[in-house]
C-alpha cells in the first residue's frame, strides 16, 4: 500500500520539524494533486496508523485536492475536470504539458499553542 509509506514520510518529516521531541501537534494539512495517485481515504487511515506512538497521534489530518492543471499552447494554464481527457477544457486541443496536480506536499502544520514559543528548550 503506497499511502503507508507516504504516511510514515509525512510523519517523520512532520517530526523532523517540531521544536522539541515532546511539541503536540494539533493538525497537519496535506496538497495531494488528482495525478498523485494516492486516495484520500486510504492516506488518513494510513495516516493513523503511522502516527501511533508520536506527537502526531492526536493530530487531525487535513487533505486538500489540487486539480489537474495543463498548460495548453493557447489558452495558457487550464484546469482538466478529469484524468480521463487531456485535452484543453477551452478549445479542445490535446494537452500533454501537465504543470499541476501531481502534488505532495505538507501546506502547513499546527502545533499545540501552549506548547510552541514557550522559549527555552
Ligand atoms: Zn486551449
Amino acid at each position: 500500500m503506497h499511502e503507508l509509506s507516504v504516511a510514515h514520510a509525512v510523519v517523520s518529516t512532520v517530526i523532523g520539524a517540531l521544536p522539541s521531541p515532546d511539541t503536540r501537534v494539533l493538525q497537519v494539512r496535506l496538497r495531494i494533486g488528482e495525478l498523485s495517485g494516492l486516495v484520500p481515504q486510504a492516506l488518513e487511515f494510513a495516516y493513523d496508523v503511522a502516527a501511533q506512538g508520536t506527537p502526531l497521534a492526536d493530530a487531525a489530518l487535513v487533505i486538500e485536492r489540487s486539480p489537474i492543471v495543463v498548460d495548453c499552447p493557447t489558452c495558457g494554464r487550464q484546469e482538466l475536470a478529469s484524468a480521463r481527457d487531456f485535452r484543453c477544457p477551452a478549445c479542445s486541443v490535446p494537452c500533454g504539458n501537465v504543470v499541476g496536480g501531481k502534488e505532495l506536499e505538507i501546506i502547513d502544520i499546527t502545533l499545540d499553542d501552549v506548547l510552541v514559543g514557550g522559549g527555552v528548550a
